[in-house]
This record gives C-alpha cells, structure tokens and sequence, in this order.
C-alpha cells in the first residue's frame, strides 16, 4: 500500500514568531486520517519549528537545498546542513523554483542525487503551463522533466522519492485541475515509471497532486486511485484548512 501524505510548502511566508504561532495552531488539530503529515516552513525557521514538532506525528522538510556539500556558494544551505536542523525530507523542482531561479532539469538531476547521497527523501515537483496544456503538450512536458532529472537513478532509489503533480497554471490561482485531469495525469506518470523501472516499482511510489488544493476539493481529488495526497500552499498557512485537508483522506 502506498503512503498517503500531505505536504505543506508555507514558501517565503511566516517570521520565528509567526511559524511558533502557526506551530501551536497545529498542534491543536488531531489526524483521523493515515496521512503522513508534513511542513516546509523556510530555512531560518527550521530548527525551531523541529524542535517544536520532534515529537508529534508532523514532519519538518525543506523546501529546496544545493547540491554540492559545501563550499562558495554564498546564500545556499547544503544536504547536511539541513540534516544537522532534523530535516530529512526536501522538496526540489517547485515550479517557483524553475521559474524564478531558473532551476533546470540538469540541476535538479544534481540536487536529487545529493540528496540521495545524504540519505534523504525527496518530493520532486513537475507539471505544465498553461500553454502546454492548451496545446495539449502536458504529458510531453512532464515526460521530460521526470526522465530528465529522475532517470538515471536506480529502481531502490525510488524508496526515497516522491512525485508531486503541481500543474503550473493551478498553483496559488484558485484554479484547481479537475479530479479527472489530476487522475489521468498520475496514470501517465506512473505508467511512464513502470516503463522504466516495472510495475511494482512504479505502484510503490507516492504522487502527490499540488495546485490550490482547499478543504473544499481535497476530498474530490484525494479519492481518485492515483492520487496519494497533496503539496499544499495557501491552505497549509491556516491550521484548520490544512487539517481539513490532511483529514479529507
Ligand atoms: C504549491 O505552491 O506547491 C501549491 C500547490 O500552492 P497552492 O496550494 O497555493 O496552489
């Protein structure tokens, strides 16, 4: 059986006292569901907010890191840097990410393999623009970003991978894509894994869908069979929208 799981990406958003402040609003909310449950708050943030959730079911990831181990490269946080804070989890390849730091495929092939290296688990963000879609070059598009960065790994590699669908044009739009598309979507994706690697490598990976998932959609798309859960922006700021979804399973 796969991991369900949802993911919050709080991005540049909360100071110290507003993540404590959130944190504690958190903690207030008990699961009832299976879901794994995640935050990304950012880098400043982090050892307080792991130190606060340690020991609840709430785990603290990062929301990107380099590839190398260490060095010149100033305003960059490495793997065991973020290990050494208890983060053992990190996302890479948010479209954020691709679209204002001009992160590439090649890059993100790199920051995939530290991680690897360090032991950590990755969530790895793919998805379209709108004018991908609108020509219907979607599955081509995520074709390539998965083979281009994920491809050279090994099948037990992807014990420590996670995939997250996040259609550009419905991140932190209200757009949402319809449970259908998200669906047919994580079909393609895993099936383009079991092309690779095999079915039972492909079955065991989980696929997050991402794009403005609300406590009013969360269930909708949470049911679909190839929907595993949900990276989550906007409503992962607030504890009870965030739990709503995390309890939408
Ligand atoms: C995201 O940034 O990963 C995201 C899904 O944002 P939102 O939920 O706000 O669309």
């Amino acid at each position: 059986m796969r991991k369900q799981i949802v993911a919050g990406n709080w991005k540049m958003n909360n100071d110290l006292a507003q993540t404590e402040a959130l944190i504690t609003e958190l903690k207030k909310w008990t699961k009832t569901s299976d879901a794994s449950i995640m935050v990304a708050p950012t880098f400043t943030n982090l050892w307080q907010a792991y130190q606060s959730l340690k020991d609840t079911h709430i785990e603290v990831i990062a929301q990107n890191m380099h590839f190398a181990k260490n060095g010149a490269y100033t305003g960059e946080i490495s793997a065991t840097m973020l290990k050494s804070v208890g983060v053992e989890t990190v996302i890479l390849g948010h479209s954020e990410r691709r679209e204002y730091f001009n992160e590439t495929d090649e890059l993100l092939a790199k920051k995939v393999d530290a991680a690897l290296e360090n032991e950590m688990t990755v969530i790895f963000c793919f998805g379209e623009v709108l004018a991908d879609r609108k020509s219907n070059n979607h599955e081509k598009v995520v074709e390539s970003q998965i083979k281009n960065a994920l491809f050279h790994l090994k099948a037990w590699d992807f014990k420590r991978i996670i995939l997250a669908y996040e259609p550009v044009w419905a991140i932190g739009t209200g757009e949402t894509a319809s449970p259908e598309q998200a669906q047919d979507m994580h079909a393609f994706v895993r099936k383009t894994l079991a092309d690779k690697y095999g079915y039972e490598i492909a079955n065991s990976v989980s696929i997050l869908y991402g794009g403005s998932v609300k406590p009013n959609n969360a269930q909708e798309i949470f049911s679909k069979p190839d929907v595993d859960g949900g990276l989550i922006g906007g409503a992962a700021l607030n504890a009870e929208d965030f739990f709503a979804i995390v309890n939408a399973f």
